[in-house]
């Protein structure tokens, strides 16, 4: 076993010029290499795809990778061809030959990886010629889209379990990065075969690289255009709940100078695949998008992901930020919230035409992510907590970072609660607050509340402090929503507990008016010790940008495909001026430093004999 795993480091060498494995990566490739199904659950950017790629190396035979999306399986082909590695996809925009080409290399044993929807991959004939051709592994990547707990259901994998046997039963592997216990059952019992448990590792959520900040919305595009401010030169993502608010962004943003590009379902086919394209092989992109965009984008250098509306749940949220910072260097994110997201989403479950039973599973899983959104302690701790992970305070999140000291909330909480029990705990947050404040609608006056003891207590403070205050009891699990499906909001244990003065709560102040903010510091992917260049190196990680730009546009790839900016970085101050000093450089492999290595080396030379001129 530990030799085959050595075989593989080697090859993680040779072919990536990566010096070892990332955390966890060698625990699963040494099962995948065993020969026994597996199952992976591992956060998005820790390199999953590495636990199919390498095995498929080291050993003879092919491996078939199914994912959802076609669009971005040409992207994966491309980025295996520039490790030298022989790879393709089939699907329907493929010309014929092209497609002759792929099974030729398939029946003659080059081709080591072939990605295929699983539509493709169930039509006329495709598993046949498979399986007379040999299989060698299956990998099934995002693989909860096989799970209707998940969050991306898609029908068609249910079919993949009939490949998988129409196939021989081959060894199959599954990789995902969504986590919870449900999911991760259907994902097991749907994809393995009855009586073959695959072996099963679930690793850390942790992502240490990734800071993460919350801001509740103000004007959420000037906050936007403020966190935007200095970072110009990077690449990222801002996440917008509906298409129209996509289109004005961009518009927004284009017009403060940002290259800034839309994307969303609405928009024609060309336009989303060249607008991908450029964000994908330009540095210094914005992407305003609808969730349609992104999954699968494996672009290393996201250095931002933001949310200019409160996402839906804390799975979504989380593979959203998930895809900033790919390359473990620092990245930051910003995600804004409002109680109008709030009552939008929870209108939105309302109206869905599903079970009760899964109605159910979607409003938990929208309170835990507005109890995120009103959190008062660390941001990892609480996300990691959802995850089911215990973990340190992480000392750069808004919170840790000291944004907000914490007050006794416990008098203003005993209101709150003495009105929800005194009016029956039938009623919604907006009815509660409303009793608290004093303010006699037309429902209070009927229902005869305005005479309660209750009624007016909190008159001290507008509406929305209250209702600010009743989402920090909710997100402390002092208050919970019925289970009568009707929303109204009931006290628990816990709440009684503060009703009764056995326990204090803590809690933020109320907002106050605005301030101008202080710029906040950003992460730039140069920002930690590790990372920092002198102001040379990052004149010179500059120029190696510019001459990567240039080699991607001549060959139609992505920009990270030719070096990651970690390579540039370590070049930049490594400045290696032949092939032979090339070599000990993160990320360049055999095939790259034969067809970049020499115009890197020069431009590194010559940039040093003008800085020496010039000096
Ligand atoms: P995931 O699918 O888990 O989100 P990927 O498989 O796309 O992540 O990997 C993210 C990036 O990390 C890729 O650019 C990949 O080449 C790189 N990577 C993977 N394994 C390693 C490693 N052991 N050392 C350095 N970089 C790695
Ligand atoms: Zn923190």
């Amino acid at each position: 076993m530990s030799r085959r795993l050595d075989e593989a480091r080697a090859a993680l060498k040779k072919t990536f010029g990566y010096d070892d494995f990332r955390p966890g990566q060698d625990e699963v490739i040494g099962a995948v290499l065993d020969g026994t199904d597996v199952f992976a659950v591992m956060p998005t950017g820790s390199g999953k795809s590495m636990t199919y790629q390498l095995p498929a190396l080291v050993d003879a035979g092919l491996t078939v990778v199914v994912s959802p999306l076609i669009a971005l399986m040409h992207d994966q082909v491309q980025q295996m061809h520039a490790f030298g590695i022989e790879a393709a996809t089939l699907n329907s925009t493929i010309a014929e030959t092209a497609s002759r080409e792929t099974w030729r290399k398939i029946r003659s044993g080059e081709l080591r990886l072939l990605f295929v929807s699983p539509e493709r991959l169930l039509m006329d004939g495709c598993m046949e010629a498979l399986r007379g051709a040999g299989v060698r592994r299956l990998a099934v990547d995002e693989a909860h889209c096989v799970s209707q707990w998940g969050h991306d259901f898609r029908p068609e994998y249910r079919e993949i379990a009939r490949a998988r046997e129409a196939l021989g039963n081959v060894q199959t592997l599954a990789l995902t990065a969504t986590a919870d216990a449900a999911t991760r059952a259907e994902i097991a019992e749907r994809l393995f075969p009855a009586g073959r448990p695959p072996r099963t590792f679930v690793h850390s959520f942790d992502r240490p690289n990734i800071r993460l900040t919350f801001q509740p919305k103000d004007n959420p595009t000037r906050q936007l255009e403020r966190f935007l401010r200095d970072r110009r030169a990077e690449s990222g993502i801002i996440y917008c709940s509906s298409r129209k608010r996509v289109e004005q962004l961009a518009d927004t943003l284009k017009g403060d100078g940002f290259n800034a590009l839309p994307y969303h379902a609405g928009l024609d086919q060309g336009t989303r695949a060249r607008n991908q394209d450029t964000f994908l092989q330009e540095d210094g992109v914005v992407m305003t998008a609808t969730i349609a965009f992104g999954m699968g984008i494996n672009k290393p250098d996201v250095r931002y992901v933001c949310h200019s509306d409160m996402p839906t749940n804390i799975e979504g949220y989380y593979q959203e930020i998930g895809r900033a910072g790919r390359d473990g260097l620092p990245s930051d994110t910003l995600t804004l919230y409002g109680l109008d997201d709030m009552a939008l989403r929870r209108r939105q479950i309302d109206e869905k035409e599903i079970s009760e039973e899964r109605r159910r599973v979607e409003r938990r899983k929208l309170e835990a992510m507005i109890a995120l959104c009103e959190g008062a302690a660390c941001r990892r701790q609480s996300l990691l907590g959802y995850f089911g992970e215990a973990s340190e305070r992480c000392g750069r999140c808004d919170l840790c970072r000291g944004g907000i000291s914490l007050i006794d909330g416990t008098v203003a909480a005993q209101k709150l609660l003495s009105a929800i029990v005194r009016t029956g705990q039938r009623f919604g947050a907006a009815y509660v607050c409303d009793v608290v404040h004093g303010k006699e609608s037309e429902s209070i006056r009927r229902n005869g509340h305005a005479a309660l003891k209750t009624f007016g207590v909190g008159n001290d403070k507008p509406v929305a402090a209250w209702r600010a205050l009743l989402r920090q009891l909710f997100a402390a699990g002092a208050v919970a929503e019925n289970t009568d499906g009707y929303g109204g909001l009931v006290m628990t244990e816990k709440g009684e507990a503060i009703l009764f003065g056995r326990e204090t709560i803590e809690v933020r102040p109320d907002p106050e008016p605005k301030k101008a903010e202080p710029r906040s510091r950003r992460a730039t992917p140069r920002d930690d010790e590790a990372n920092a260049l002198s102001e040379a190196d990052e004149a010179l990680f500059q120029h190696l940008r510019g001459l990567r730009a240039t080699i991607a546009r001549a060959e139609g790839i992505a920009a990270f495909m030719v070096f990651p900016d970690r390579t540039l970085i370590e070049m930049a101050r490594a400045k290696p001026v032949d092939l032979w000093a090339l070599r000990t450089v993160h990320g360049v492999g055999e095939r790259k430093r034969e067809a970049y290595g020499e115009r890197f080396t020069d431009t590194i030379r010559e940039f040093l004999s003008d800085a020496k001129r010039a000096g």
